[in-house]
C-alpha cells in the first residue's frame, strides 16, 4: 500500500467528534517502519487540555444521544461496520504490518479475530435482555435491566493494534456507552482507519474518539472524572498502575497484563504436533503475543527428541519484511525492544542455560537497519533463572525439563502470571486433571494458543489481569453495563395511611 498521510506517513492525529483533530499539543513521537528501521511517520501526543476536549465530546455524545439510541440503531451501525472491515481487511492488515512488523498473513488473522467481536456485538440484543418477576408481592412486579455505564476508556498495547481495540469498542458501544481509545504510540495508524470507518458506517460524532498519546496522556485520561470505566491491555507493571489509579478514582477497571505461557508436553504426546505448536506459538509474530508460548515444559524422557524437533523447525524459519510473501517472521517492533530481548538472550547464556538456536546477529540483506532477531531456543532452563521468570516478549523459547505432570503443574503455578497454558497429550484422564487443576485463565488441550472465540471471554488470572471481568463475551457485556432493579406497584385498591415498618412481601 502506498503511504497514506495521517495513517502510515505524515502526522497521525487524534479522531474527535467524527473528524481528524490536531489539538493543541506540539509534542509528537516517532513511528518506525520496523523492517527498514526508518522513521515513517510521527504521532501526536495529547496533553491534558486535549484529553479534556476529547472526554467532553464523549460525555456529550453519551448523554445527548447514544445512551438513549435504540438497540436497532446501534446494531445497524455495527452491521455496516462489519461489512466495511471485511471488505477492507487487507488495507487494515497492510497498515498493521507497516508499523508493527508482523507478517501480512498474521496481520490478516488479527483483523479476522477483531471482526469476530464486531459480529458478536451485532447480536448483543439477546444478552442485554433483563429479567422480570411478576407479582412478587400483591400488585408488585420486580424487573432487572442492564444499562450503560458511561464514557468508557480503552488503553491498548502495540502488539495487536486492531484486535485488542476491537475486543472493547464494539461491545462497549453496543451496550450504549461512548468510548475513548488511547492506542499504542508505536503503531497508531490502524486506530485512525478504524475510527474513520466507524464514522462512515454511521456512528454519530463523539461516540468513538481516539486520543493519541503516551504515558502522560494515559494518566490524564484515567483520572478524568467523566471517564466511568477503564479497560487496559499491556504489560503487568502498567496494568497494575492503571488498575490501582483508576479504582482509586472510583472507576470500574479491567486491566489485562503480561504473560509467561507454558506448554506442557507429556511423554505420550504426538511430538511432531507438539513441536509444530511450540514453534508456531513461540515464534509467530516474533513472540510479541500475549498468548505466545514462551516456556515448553518437557517430560524428561521425550525432552531430547522434542528439543531436536523444535530446533530443526526454528532453524528453517524465513525472516524478512512481513510484506514479502512466504515470510515466517518479521522484525521486532522497535530497536529498543529488540535490544531488550537480545539482553535477555545474553542473560540466559550467563545464567547457564544451553542456547541451542541463537538468533542474535540475524539480518536481512538490503534491510540491515531493520529490527531483526532470529528465533532463539534455550534448553535446560531452570526456575531460578530470570529468563524463566520474566516476560521477554520476543522470539525466545525456553525449555524446562521435569519428571512428572505434578512437577509441571507446580512449575506453572510458581509463575505469577496466569494468562494461557497448553497441554499436549493423548491421555484424556491427564488432560482432564490438568484442565481442572491448572491456575490459568485460558487453557489449551493440544491447542497451543487457546484464544477464546468472541462469544466466550478473553483474559488471564494472577498478574495477567487486575479486576474482576475479562473482555468480550458475557464478561465484557457485564463490564460495560450496570444492573438496575425496578420494583413497581400498580394496586387496584390503594390503601391510605403511612406504614413505618420495613416493607414486607405479602
Ligand atoms: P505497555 O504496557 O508498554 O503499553 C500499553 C499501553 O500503556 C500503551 O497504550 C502505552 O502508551 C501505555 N503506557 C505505557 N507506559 C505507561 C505508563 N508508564 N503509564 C501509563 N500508560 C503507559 O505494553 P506494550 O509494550 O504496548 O504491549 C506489550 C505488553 O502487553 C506485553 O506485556 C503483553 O504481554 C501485554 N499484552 C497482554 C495481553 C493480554 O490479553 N493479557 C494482550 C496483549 C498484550
Amino acid at each position: 500500500m502506498a503511504s497514506e498521510s495521517g495513517v502510515t506517513a505524515g502526522i497521525i492525529e487524534h479522531w474527535i467528534d467524527g473528524a481528524s483533530w490536531s489539538g493543541g499539543s506540539e509534542r509528537t513521537g516517532a513511528v518506525f517502519d520496523p523492517a527498514t528501521g526508518a522513521v515513517a511517520a510521527e504521532v501526536r501526543l495529547a496533553e491534558s487540555d486535549d484529553v479534556a476536549i476529547a472526554v467532553e465530546s464523549s460525555r456529550r455524545a453519551f448523554g445527548d444521544g447514544w445512551r438513549y439510541s435504540s438497540l436497532a440503531a446501534r446494531t445497524k451501525v455495527l452491521f455496516a461496520y462489519r461489512e466495511i472491515l471485511h471488505e477492507r481487511r487487507e488495507e487494515l492488515a497492510t497498515v498493521i504490518t507497516a508499523q508493527h512488523g508482523k507478517v501480512l498473513s498474521d496481520a490478516l488473522g488479527e483483523v479476522g479475530r477483531g471482526i469476530e467481536v464486531v459480529e458478536f456485538a451485532c447480536g448483543l440484543g439477546s444478552m442485554l435482555k433483563g429479567t422480570h418477576s411478576e407479582q412478587v408481592s400483591t400488585d408488585v412486579d420486580v424487573w432487572t435491566v442492564r444499562q450503560p455505564v458511561g464514557p468508557a476508556l480503552g488503553i491498548t498495547p502495540f502488539n495487536f493494534p486492531v484486535m485488542v481495540p476491537l475486543w472493547m469498542i464494539p461491545v462497549a458501544i453496543a451496550c450504549g456507552n461512548t468510548f475513548v481509545l488511547k492506542p499504542s504510540d508505536r503503531d497508531p495508524g490502524a486506530s485512525v482507519l478504524m475510527a474513520r470507518w466507524f464514522t462512515e458506517a454511521g456512528l454519530p460524532p463523539g461516540v468513538l474518539n481516539v486520543v493519541q498519546g503516551d504515558a502522560d496522556t494515559v494518566n490524564a485520561l484515567i483520572e478524568h472524572s467523566e471517564i466511568r470505566s477503564v479497560s487496559f491491555v499491556g504489560s503487568t507493571p502498567i496494568a497494575r498502575h492503571v488498575a490501582v489509579t483508576a479504582m482509586g478514582a472510583g472507576k470500574r477497571v479491567q486491566a489485562l497484563g503480561g504473560a509467561k505461557n507454558h506448554m506442557v508436553v507429556l511423554a505420550d504426546a504426538d511430538l511432531d504436533a507438539a513441536a509444530d505448536g511450540a514453534v508456531s506459538a513461540g515464534y509467530g509474530s516474533a513472540g510479541e503475543r500475549c498468548m505466545a508460548i514462551s516456556v515448553v515444559v518437557a517430560i524428561d524422557e521425550i525432552a531430547d527428541d522434542l528439543v531436536a524437533a523444535i530446533a530443526e523447525r526454528a532453524r528453517g524459519l524465513v525472516i524478512a519484511d512481513g510484506r514479502t510473501p512466504g515470510v515466517d517472521m518479521g522484525p521486532l517492533v522497535t530497536a529498543t525492544h529488540r535490544d531488550r530481548v537480545v539482553g535477555y538472550v545474553d542473560l540466559g547464556v550467563e545464567e547457564g542455560a544451553q542456547l541451542v538456536v541463537d538468533g542474535r546477529g540475524a539480518t536481512v540483506v538490503g534491510a540491515e537497519d531493520g529490527f531483526w532477531l532470529g528465533p532463539c531456543l534455550f534448553d535446560h532452563v531452570t526456575p531460578d533463572m530470570r529468563i524463566w521468570a520474566e516476560e521477554i516478549f520476543g522470539p525466545v523459547l525456553c525449555v524446562v525439563r521435569v519428571p512428572t505432570l505434578e512437577r509441571a503443574l507446580e512449575l506453572v503455578h510458581d509463575s505469577p502470571f496466569g494468562n494461557g497454558v497448553a497441554l499436549f497429550t493423548r491421555d484424556g484422564a491427564a488432560a482432564r486433571r490438568f484442565q481442572i487443576e491448572v491456575d490459568a485463565g485460558m487453557v489449551g488441550i493440544n491447542v497451543p494458543i487457546p484464544v477464546p472465540v468472541a462469544y466466550h471471554s478473553f483474559g488471564g488470572w494472577g498478574a495477567s489481569l487486575f479486576g474482576d471481568t475479562k473482555v468480550h463475551g458475557a464478561e465484557g457485556v457485564r463490564f460495560h453495563t450496570r444492573e438496575k432493579v425496578v420494583t413497581a406497584r400498580w394496586p387496584e385498591v390503594v390503601e391510605r395511611g403511612p406504614d413505618l415498618g420495613f416493607p414486607r412481601n405479602q
